[in-house]
């Protein structure tokens, strides 16, 4: 009999799992069906290059249904709610996708209207964001027009996407303003709510003293009450103000709408609960979470995706064989960091273990917590693998969902 297994999102994580499970089953056992609102697949980690003239829009894009192999059903529609009870989809049309297994990959959703003011007056004139295609087109041209002031980047709350990638916009506006020729007539502010420049002790410390480096000012504990584009200031809920010329916000996040439609999906935030070692949600056991849309103490980052996917995919084989489930992921993401001038940074963490020193993924390889142009290589090596590997669900040697213990200094 042919189960039926659909897959609400075509991003990076449902593409990778959809494509993995398509190698794994035949067509007569399981029928693939993916849902996503629209039909361009965009690398995202690109849009921090698109600003500083890095990157070109274009060049992100490609078909989405292009990126999943023959024999998965693609559906291009918005959702209106999951009926967990009906094991049914139903979508904004109307129409219903009844499901044996279904996995949840929607993503997380910016949410700018939250924020008093966000999309007021100076909305994509002084006040950008680069996390999304138009976003981040726009701040090409506002920073090419740029001819000295102060920048504010700032974090409106977490839990964000690559909560990396507010850093590496200040590290690469500071070489970009160098390369200009103008750097001392830019002042940099990094404005975030939490205690330091990033979540964990280690790499924060490092982080803060790079940005101390770069001349990049760095205002922490600051929760975001209204950005006012016509006064141009940020306006904390504690009173404290940021002037700013041109502000680069990072906007709340949450997950999709639908989630918040379908009791008992989501939480608060409409991120779905999820089990963090197995990805099976905790409303219903054939139903699973992959990537952003999970409510996992994980980074957002598709390198989680990916990691998770082979997790993902062999829960869902066990499933449909009645077996227990592997409960095995262990929260493994990584990121590189781009730092400018070439060069970049490399973190490798997981639940339990922060980034520390040494190398990746064992003892001889790319350098941990150092910059170095290799790790710049690297990251900008990563678009070939995204499109060519990651998606296709291909296996890379010596590169596992675990994290990798070898290599690393740990005390
Ligand atoms: C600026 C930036 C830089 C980044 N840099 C990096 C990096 O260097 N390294 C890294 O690992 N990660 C990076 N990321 C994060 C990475 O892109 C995401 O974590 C990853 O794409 C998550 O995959 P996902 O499948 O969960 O979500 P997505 O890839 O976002 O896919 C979600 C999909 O769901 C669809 N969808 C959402 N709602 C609905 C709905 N209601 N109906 C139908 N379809 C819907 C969307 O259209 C989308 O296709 C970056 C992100 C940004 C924004």
């Amino acid at each position: 009999m042919t189960e039926n297994v659909v897959i609400l999102g075509g991003g990076t994580g449902g593409t990778l799992t959809a494509n993995r499970l398509r190698k794994q089953f035949s067509r007569g056992e399981l029928a693939i069906t993916v849902v996503d609102q629209d039909r361009e697949h965009v690398y995202q980690p690109g849009l921090l290059f698109l600003p500083f003239g890095l990157a070109h829009g274009e060049d992100l894009i490609r078909p989405r249904h292009r990126q999943l192999k023959k024999g998965i059903d693609f559906v291009e529609s918005d959702i209106d709610r999951v009926d967990v009870d009906g094991h049914r989809v139903v979508l904004a049309g109307g129409r219903e996708l009844p499901y044996d297994v279904l996995v949840i990959a929607t993503g997380a959703r910016l949410v700018p209207d939250e924020t008093d003011g966000l999309t007021g007056p100076g909305w994509m004139e002084k006040v950008f964001t680069f996390y999304d295609l138009p976003g981040a087109t726009g701040l090409e041209q506002a920073l090419r027009d740029f001819q000295g002031g102060r920048i504010v980047v700032n974090v409106v709350d977490m839990p964000i996407k690559c909560p990396v990638a507010p850093l590496e916009f200040c590290f690469l506006a500071d070489w970009y303003f160098h390369e200009r020729g103008i750097r001392d007539r830019v002042q940099l502010t990094l404005v975030t709510p939490l205690d330091a420049a990033f979540t964990k002790p280690r790499a924060a410390s490092m982080l803060g003293g790079m940005l101390e480096d770069k001349g990049v000012e760095l205002v922490t504990e600051f929760n975001t009450g209204e950005v006012d584009g016509s006064a141009g200031k940020l306006v904390g809920f504690d009173e404290r103000e940021v002037p700013f010329d041109l502000a680069v916000v990072i906007p709340v996040h949450s997950g999709a709408e639908y989630v918040g439609r379908s009791p008992g999906l989501g939480d608060a935030l409409d991120f779905v609960e999820t089990d963090p070692h197995t990805l099976q949600s905790k409303v219903a056991p054939e139903i699973f979470a992959i990537g952003d849309a999970a409510n996992l103490p994980a980074s957002k980052a598709g390198s989680v995706s990916h990691f998770e996917g082979e997790v993902l995919v062999e829960n869902i084989t066990r499933f449909l064989r009645g077996e227990p489930l592997d409960a095995s992921f262990d929260g493994h993401a990584n990121c590189f960091i781009e730092t400018g001038f070439d060069k970049a940074l490399l973190i490798d963490f997981n639940y339990e273990q922060e980034p520390v020193e040494g190398h990746y993924p064992g003892p001889v390889g790319l350098p941990l917590l150092k910059e170095s142009r290799l790790n710049h290589l690297g990251k900008l090596m990563f678009q070939w693998f995204y499109w060519h590997s990651l998606l296709p669900g291909r296996d890379i040697p010596g590169v596992g969902a675990d994290m990798p213990r070898a290599g690393k200094h740990i005390d």
